[in-house]
């Protein structure tokens, strides 16, 4: 019974393989079942070899505050489409690469520091736009501690400023509100700030904790000042962070690159990142081979709030996965395999609901059957849904002269009841062709008797053992009777031979 397979198979103590190779339930789901319930095995059994102590990395508990020291702000920059988010990043890069003599070419790695005169710092990230932002929050990554939200002046609050005001709430981010395009004859900054008071975004002038700075993306105007307010947030906000003990950062970005892999970058936001350190991030692990700068400069060590771009994955790891160092390959190694494994288990649990479904179609049917046979024994439920398919009305040998089409009179005997059920169930359900016809004179459970082959005889039919034997004497009585027997061990040979010998008993058609 389909049922009790089921239960067997929810209960992972049975040895699958030789369920499959007793089922007699060849349907293409079964074989599906049983493919994942293998996987499921194998996974339970990673479990309990090495995966269980080792669980996932975490997190360490807050740091002691003697430890803390000040960090820079990372700051995101949002706003409508072209109010002009790229041009002040390219702005405030180039500033950046200018104040540097060397002026290198600067490489996009998500992310880049600014140094301001007074020697503060602050980290932009690099993709605006608050897609990057709201897919890194989605995986619970905090990595912005101010957003600059840019109006443009000459086109005042529009519908992506507001869901970048409501992305900056729902993070719990404060705004340093950047008015563009003042260097434009029409752009009207109070009308903005007046405009923002329906969000309760409140500048100062009118009474509320929002720095505005007018400023020209193009023009460079004002740029300073922006970097100066922020500055001033970040003072109120008192970032701080722990350089000590084992790294814990933030993927922004990660691409392949040719030579060196997978590369990502990352804000660091606790420990010092150096080369060696053993990191893992999402499904992937790290040991650091190369660390460079937003300028593709190498770097020796990366502090909290440093963008970073790391050299030595395994995998890619994905924009907004939490990256945290552990103290070994094998750790690491271990610390994926767990990740692994409860996905894994998260798709098992899905599998299994299915499963269940599946089982309660089939229940269903069962019951179906049930009102309709009544309580019989499963030999004469089969027989009669047998009968029932073939219209078969009797079980007299025909003459030959009689028959209207060909016959093959059939004798099934098997192993076990399941197996001789399923059996006839297939060749009730087989589409058997129109010239030819199946005939099922006798089945049952036990090796070919005389008296199978005596039937055999009498019907011009052909016995099929399913994981039977037939013994020497019968063998010999049989050939003298010119009764075929054919024994199988595997349902599908068996269902193919019957369905080759149905071939053989149609007329010759020349
Ligand atoms: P984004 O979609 O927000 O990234 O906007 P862009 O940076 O691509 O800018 C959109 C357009 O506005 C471009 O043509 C820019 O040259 C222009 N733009 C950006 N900032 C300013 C500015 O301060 N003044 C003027 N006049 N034009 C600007």
């Amino acid at each position: 019974d389909i049922d009790c397979v089921f239960e067997a198979l929810m209960n992972t103590d049975i040895d699958i393989d030789s369920l499959e190779a007793h089922s007699h339930l060849d349907e293409a789901w079964i074989k599906e079942v049983l493919k994942k319930m293998r996987m499921k095995l194998k996974w339970s059994k990673l479990k309990q070899d090495k995966v269980r102590e080792n669980k996932d990395a975490v997190r360490r508990p807050q740091a002691d505050p003697a430890l803390l020291i000040p960090r820079s702000p990372v700051v995101t920059i949002m706003g409508h489409v072209d109010h002009g988010k790229t041009t002040l990043l390219d702005k405030l890069r180039k500033t950046q690469v200018a104040a540097m003599e060397a002026g290198g070419i600067t490489q996009h790695i998500g992310a880049f520091l600014v140094s301001l005169p007074s020697g503060e710092r602050i980290t932009f990230l690099d993709t605006p736009g608050h897609a990057a932002f709201s897919a890194m929050r989605a995986r619970g990554a905090q990595v912005t501690d101010i957003v600059i939200l840019v109006v443009a002046a000459d086109d005042g609050v529009m519908k992506q400023t507001v869901e970048s005001i409501q992305h900056a709430r729902d993070a719990q981010v404060p705004i340093v509100l950047a008015i563009n395009k003042c260097d434009k004859a029409e752009a009207d900054p109070e009308k903005v700030k007046k405009e923002l008071l329906a969000y309760d975004v409140v500048c100062e002038d009118y009474g509320g904790d929002v720095q505005a700075v007018h400023i020209s993306a193009v023009t460079g105007d004002n740029l300073m000042a922006l970097a100066e307010a922020t500055i001033a947030l970040a003072e109120m906000l008192e970032l701080k962070a722990d350089p000590t003990g084992p790294v814990e950062g933030t993927v922004i970005e990660s691409f392949t690159d040719k030579g060196r892999g997978p590369v990502t970058t990352a804000i660091i936001q606790r420990g010092t990142l150096r080369k060696g350190s053993i990191l893992v991030a999402g499904k992937s692990w790290a040991k650091v081979r190369l660390m460079f700068d937003e300028n593709g400069k190498p770097i020796q060590e990366a502090y909290p709030s440093m963008p970073v771009g790391i050299v030595g994955w395994r995998d890619l790891p994905s924009a907004g996965d939490e990256i945290l160092e552990v103290e070994s390959e094998p750790r690491a190694r271990a610390v994926v395999d767990w990740r692994k494994y409860e996905q894994e288990q998260e798709k098992n649990k899905e599998d299994l609901k299915i499963i269940e479904e599946k089982r309660k179609e089939h229940q269903e049917a069962h019951h179906k059957a049930r009102e309709k046979y009544g309580t019989l024994h499963w030999k004469e439920r089969s027989f009669l849904k047998y009968q029932e398919k073939k219209e078969q009305k009797l079980l007299k040998p025909k003459e030959k002269e009689e028959r209207d089409s060909p016959v093959l009179p059939i004798i099934i005997k098997g192993d076990v009841d399941g197996s001789v059920e399923a059996i006839v169930n297939i060749m009730s359900t087989y589409d058997a062709s129109h010239e030819c016809e199946l005939q099922l004179v006798h089945f049952g459970v036990g090796d070919v008797s005389e008296n199978d082959v005596n039937l055999a005889e009498t019907f011009h039919g052909v016995i099929y053992g399913f994981n039977v034997n037939a013994g020497n004497v019968i063998q010999k009585s049989a050939a003298k009777k010119g009764v075929k027997i054919k024994l199988h061990k595997i349902i599908y040979r068996l269902i193919e031979d019957v369905q080759e010998e149905l071939s053989f008993r149609l007329p010759c058609t020349v």
